[in-house]
């Protein structure tokens, strides 16, 4: 009965939930054009508005350069609370050569037309349908849509906390992040970054391994990477790559835009010797224990050498939580229900860290592409399989639905 409700209010709208996404795609939003972010959410409001939310724009300090998010929100009593996140950014800046929507058959092609414009358009037409059903009367959503997903304001800290605070007041997380192959995920990695320095004494090449002149920053980091792959490569869910490396008499390396320089020559013994990489986890004791055997290897100096370790977290791991399993499963017979067959779990290895890891810590359950489906993201070869728009928008509903009605 609902299923046919929901059919009968979304088949008419294939039209109309396209030609959004075309100007949302043909609107530039690459993180650090903020009046493009700004532009896209100016797009949006009037459509959650006549879901029933309200809406408000939450800036982020001037400094940080980032455009801020936009909240829609509709409160009640029934059911759980949602938490529905997506984001308007996209990876190609102002001058990508990547700007515009294109229909191809069966796809169609643009910058963030999946990640995450068809997300975005699948969360609010799911919305727009219960709506329509009278289905949201009593309940209680908030959706936050941030303007920088792909390249997050620093510090985190502060970028990231009223995502959280509303993950606080919330049970359930729901990410409209693209699903690719009809997968979905209930766990992600966490990530942290690293950055080794190793520093060796000036000194011609003639007496390398001296005791004056000792083995060079060279050879020091070789050492280190040498080691550090015998012993953490090849632990299940855990990957450590050294992304960056820098060495010479003289090296510098900035992480911020990823550019360093380097002086040497091939008859001096190299004094300085920079590598940074990261490293991703599926738990923060894994991540721990991972980093006190960085540690150990590093301070395991060569003659003449010393190197130090700095690592910093930068995206928590996402734990699949039973419950969080459970509501997957809920997903994939929906699916099978309306006869797209099942959803299969993607393994937490297999997926990036996104906005729902810094706000998966706070609730009990937290499910991840839902979005519209694709491939290719982040590539100029990003598309969408335009039927998902309409065949996901009915999905969520259906699983929304089913959280927000009142506790038997
Ligand atoms: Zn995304």
């Amino acid at each position: 009965m609902q299923d046919s409700q929901l059919s009968d209010y979304l088949l008419p709208k294939k039209a109309e939930q396209l030609s959004l996404l075309e100007r949302l795609v043909n609107t530039n939003s690459g993180t650090l054009n903020i009046e493009g972010v700004l532009e896209v959410g100016k797009l949006l409001e009037p459509e959650f508005q006549a879901a029933g939310f309200s809406t408000r724009w939450i800036e982020l300090p001037a400094a940080m350069q980032r455009a801020g998010m936009l909240v829609a929100e509709r409160k009640g009593t029934s059911g759980k609370k949602l938490l529905l996140i997506g984001h308007l950014d996209t990876v190609f800046p102002k001058d990508s050569p990547f700007q515009t929507f294109e229909r191809q058959g069966r796809f169609a092609t643009g910058p963030g037309i999946i990640d995450n414009k068809g997300g975005v358009v699948v969360l609010l037409y799911a919305l727009k349908a219960l709506h329509a059903m009278g289905a949201l009367d009593d309940a209680s959503i908030t959706v936050v849509l941030t303007g920088d997903e792909e390249n997050s304001g620093k510090p985190i800290a502060v970028s990231r906390q009223p995502l959280i605070e509303m993950a606080k007041a919330s049970d359930v997380v729901l990410d409209f992040e693209p699903t690719v192959s009809g997968h979905a995920s209930v766990g992600r990695r966490g990530t942290a970054h690293w950055l080794i320095e190793a520093a060796g004494r000036e000194g011609h090449s003639s007496i390398i391994f001296s005791d004056e002149v000792g083995a060079g920053a060279s050879f020091e980091l070789a050492r280190i990477l040498d080691q550090l792959r015998k012993s953490l490569v090849g632990e299940p869910g855990l990957t450590v790559n050294p992304g960056t490396l820098v060495a010479g008499v003289e090296a510098t390396y900035d992480k911020a835009s990823g550019a360093g320089s380097v002086f040497g020559r091939t008859n001096l013994v190299a004094q300085t010797a920079i590598a940074s990489g990261d490293v991703r986890y599926l738990t923060t004791e894994q991540k721990q224990q991972a980093e006190a055997r960085m540690a150990a290897i590093v301070k395991d100096s060569l003659p003449g050498t010393t190197s130090t370790l700095h690592v910093e977290q930068v995206l928590p791991p996402m734990p699949s939580t039973a419950s969080s399993l459970q509501l997957f499963e809920l997903y994939s017979q929906i699916s099978q229900r309306l006869g797209h067959g099942p959803v299969t779990l993607l393994p937490a290895e297999l997926r990036g860290g996104g906005d729902i890891s810094y706000v998966a810590p706070y609730v009990s359950t937290a499910l991840v592409g839902i979005g519209a489906s694709g491939d290719g993201e982040h590539s100029a070869r990003e598309r969408l399989d335009v039927e998902s728009l309409f065949t996901r928008s009915q999905l969520a509903a259906l699983l929304m639905l089913e959280l927000v009605k009142p506790a038997p």
